[in-house]
C-alpha cells in the first residue's frame, strides 16, 4: 500500500499486528525482550512502515523511534503519543504494540486534520519481566533511572542492564548521572493508548475508557527467609525454625491487612507470584532451611504504599523474633503512583462523547510509561481498549473494532 491509497485504518492495523506477531512468535504467544536485537528488528520494521506511509522517522538517544508528519518535523512543540514495543516472555501481541499502532494510524490518517503537531514515540524496555523493574525506556528519557535499575541482571543471561544498553550504543554515563536522554521542554502533553489488563470493560460491555490514574508499586524480586533445615519427623515444633511457615505467616498477615484497607475504602493489591525452596536441597521429608519469594504491592495512594513498607518491615521483624528465622529482602524497586492530567482526561471524555460512545473513566491497575512522563511534570492522558483474558499472557484478546474505536477517540481529541 502506498501513501496515495485511500486511508484504511483497519487494513493498516491488521498488517502491522500480523507482521510483528510473525517476527516475535514464541512457543506460546510472542516474546519481544527489552533491549534485544528482536526489539530493534521490530522498531526497524515500524520505521520502514511509517516511512512507506509518508512519515518522517528518526531515532532518539535511547534508541527509540520517533515518527511525525513531514509538516511537523520542525515543530517547536508537540503532543507526544507513546507506547512500548517489548513484551513479557510468551505474552500477547497487543500489550504495548497497540499504542504504537494507534499512534501510526493517528499520524498517517492525520493529514490536514491534527490541530497541533503530534509525534509518536515507539519505546523500548517497558516490561519488568526482563530486568526486574519497569518503564526502563521512559526512565532513561526523563533521567530517572536508578543505580539499582542499571545493575539489575537480565532474566536470561544475567548480564546487567548497563551492558545491554551499552551494546545498543546508549550513553550509560548520562543515564547513570540522571541526565534525561531527551529534551522534555517541547513536549506539551503525553498520550498513550493501551489494552485494559483487567476485566472491567468486558464486564461492562464498553469498548474503550479514559484512564484517571496509574497505581504505583513497590516490589522485591526475591525475599529470602532463612531458617534451619531438619528431619520432618524428628524435630519437634518448639525446636523448628521453618522458613516456609514463617513466609506463610507473613503472607497471611499481609492478606488480612489488605482486607482491612479495602474495608476502609483504600486501594491495594498484593501478589507473591514466585515462591520456591531450593530445588537442589528440598525434599518431602526435610524441613527446608530457606525459601525465597517475590512480593509486589500496588496502590493508587503513595501514602498507602509508604505505610505498607513500614508494616511489612515490622511484621518481618516480629515473625523473625517469634520463629527464629531471618528475612533478607534484597533491593526494593519502587514506582510511584501517577495521576493523569484532569484537563486531558476531560478532553478525552469529550472526544469519546463526540464519537457517540458513553464516556467512561477508570483507574489503571497496571503500570505504564505515562506514569513516568506524568511524574516528570508532563500532562498525561491515557485511553484503554477493551481486552479479554488480561494481558502478560498469550491469550489476551483485543478486537480490532474496539481498537479502532479507541484510536478514533485519540484522533478526535487531537483534531479538536
Ligand atoms: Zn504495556
Amino acid at each position: 500500500m502506498s501513501r496515495h491509497s485511500p486511508f484504511d485504518p483497519a487494513a493498516l492495523a491488521a498488517e502491522i499486528f500480523d507482521a510483528v506477531r510473525e517476527m516475535s512468535r514464541d512457543a506460546e504467544g510472542v516474546s519481544r525482550p527489552a533491549f534485544s536485537p528482536l526489539e530493534t528488528e521490530v522498531l526497524d520494521y515500524l520505521a520502514a512502515f511509517g516511512a512507506r506511509h509518508g512519515l518522517v522517522v528518526t531515532e532518539d538517544a535511547g534508541r527509540n523511534r520517533v515518527f511525525c508528519r513531514p509538516e511537523h518535523a520542525a515543530a517547536e512543540s508537540w503532543t507526544l503519543i507513546g507506547s512500548h514495543v517489548d513484551s513479557v516472555p510468551m505474552g500477547g501481541n497487543f500489550d504495548g504494540l497497540a499504542g504504537v499502532v494507534a499512534g501510526l494510524l493517528v499520524l498517517i490518517g492525520g493529514a490536514d486534520r491534527l490541530a497541533r503537531p503530534v509525534k509518536l514515540l515507539a519505546m523500548r524496555g517497558e516490561e519488568s519481566a526482563w530486568f526486574g523493574s519497569c518503564y526502563l525506556g521512559s526512565k532513561m528519557l526523563t533521567g530517572t533511572m536508578t543505580a539499582t535499575d542499571l545493575a539489575a541482571g537480565h532474566k536470561g543471561d544475567n548480564r546487567p542492564l548497563r551492558d545491554h544498553l551499552a551494546d545498543l550504543g546508549i550513553d550509560t554515563e548520562a543515564v547513570a548521572a540522571g541526565r534525561p536522554l531527551c529534551d522534555l521542554g517541547p513536549i506539551r502533553a503525553y498520550l498513550e493508548l493501551h489494552i485494559e489488563q483487567g476485566p472491567l470493560l468486558v464486564e461492562k460491555a464498553i469498548p474503550a475508557a479514559v484512564v484517571t490514574g496509574i497505581r504505583g508499586n513497590f516490589r522485591y524480586r526475591a525475599i529470602r527467609c532463612i531458617g534451619e533445615g531438619g528431619h520432618s519427623g524428628a524435630v519437634p515444633r518448639a525446636y523448628r525454625h521453618d522458613p516456609v511457615l514463617a513466609m506463610a505467616d507473613l503472607l497471611s498477615r499481609l492478606d488480612e491487612t489488605w482486607r482491612r484497607i479495602l474495608i476502609t475504602g483504600g486501594d491495594l493489591v498484593l501478589t507473591s507470584g514466585v515462591i520456591g525452596t531450593d530445588a537442589t536441597r528440598h525434599a518431602i521429608a526435610r524441613i527446608p532451611d530457606e525459601v525465597a519469594f517475590s512480593l509486589d504491592i500496588r496502590s493508587q495512594s503513595a501514602q498507602t504504599l509508604t505505610e505498607m513498607q513500614l508494616y511489612l518491615a515490622e511484621e518481618m521483624a516480629d515473625i523473625a523474633r517469634a520463629r527464629g528465622v531471618r528475612f533478607e529482602t534484597g533491593p526494593r524497586v519502587d514506582s510511584a503512583p501517577a495521576m493523569m492530567d484532569a484537563e486531558i482526561t476531560e478532553g478525552l471524555m469529550a472526544a469519546m462523547a463526540r464519537r457517540g460512545i458513553e464516556p467512561f473513566a477508570m483507574a489503571s491497575g497496571g503500570g505504564h510509561d505515562a506514569a513516568v512522563f506524568a511524574q516528570a511534570g508532563i500532562p498525561a492522558g491515557m485511553v484503554f481498549v477493551r481486552n479479554r483474558n488480561g494481558s502478560h499472557n498469550p491469550h489476551e484478546a483485543m478486537e480490532l473494532d474496539d481498537f479502532l474505536i479507541a484510536t478514533s477517540i485519540l484522533a478526535a481529541y487531537l483534531e479538536e
